[in-house]
C-alpha cells in the first residue's frame, strides 16, 4: 500500500474527534498522518517493514494510550495514542498488500511485515496486489475523504498533496524498477 494511503487511513482514524473533541480533532489528526507516514522510514535505511514496522508493539501502545487519553485527554496524550495507533494500521494494513519484491505485481516475495514478538515475517495477502496498484488509488481516495471534508487547513492541505503524490505515483509505479535498476545499483 502507498504510503500516502497509510497517512490517510490515519486521518479517518480520527475523524469520530471531529464530533467527539473538535478541540482536539485537528492536533489528532496531524499525529495520525505522520504516524501512518512513520514506520516506511525504513525504506531509507535498515530492513522494509521491519526495521520500523512493530505491528504489536504499536498497537499495544497505542491502546495503553488511548485508554491514558481518555482519562486525560490534552493534545499531548491524544496526539501520542493516535500516532501510535496510526502505524499499527499501517504496519496491519502492509500484510493486506504486496511483497518486497522489486515487481511486486510479481507476487514473488512472501515476506508482508515482519512481526518482532514471533519473530517471523507475516505473508502479503495481496488484497491490494502492489503498493500504487490502481485499487490503492481507490483507497487512497476513500480515505481522503475526511481528510478532505472533515478537516481544514494543514490536514486538509496535506491531504490534497497526499492525493497528488499518489495519482503520480501510480501513473508511474511500474516504469520504477527499471529507473532504480539504472541508477541506483
Ligand atoms: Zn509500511
Amino acid at each position: 500500500m502507498m504510503n500516502t494511503t497509510h497517512a490517510a487511513m490515519g486521518v479517518t482514524l480520527t475523524a469520530p474527534l471531529v464530533a467527539l473533541a473538535p478541540e482536539l480533532a485537528p492536533v489528532a489528526a496531524l499525529a495520525a498522518f505522520v504516524g501512518g507516514v512513520f514506520p516506511d522510514l525504513d525504506l531509507l535505511s535498515g530492513q522494509h517493514r521491519r526495521t520500523l514496522h512493530f505491528p504489536v508493539y504499536y498497537g499495544t501502545a497505542g491502546l495503553v494510550a488511548g485508554v491514558a487519553a481518555l482519562f486525560s485527554p490534552s493534545a499531548a496524550t491524544v496526539g501520542v495514542a493516535f500516532f501510535l495507533l496510526s502505524a499499527a494500521v499501517h504496519c496491519v494494513a502492509d500484510a493486506a498488500g504486496g511483497g518486497l519484491e522489486l515487481r511486486p505485481w510479481e507476487a514473488t516475495d512472501d515476506r508482508g511485515v515482519y512481526v518482532h514478538p514471533a519473530s517471523r515475517w507475516v505473508r502479503p495477502r495481496r488484497w491490494i496486489r502492489y503498493d500504487g496498484a490502481p485499487e490503492d488509488l481507490v483507497l487512497a481516495g476513500v480515505f481522503s475523504v475526511p481528510g478532505l471534508f472533515l478537516f481544514d487547513g494543514t490536514i486538509r492541505t496535506l491531504t490534497v498533496v497526499g492525493l497528488g503524490v499518489s495519482v503520480v505515483y501510480v501513473a508511474v509505479r511500474k516504469r520504477l524498477p527499471g529507473v532504480e535498476t539504472k541508477y541506483l545499483r
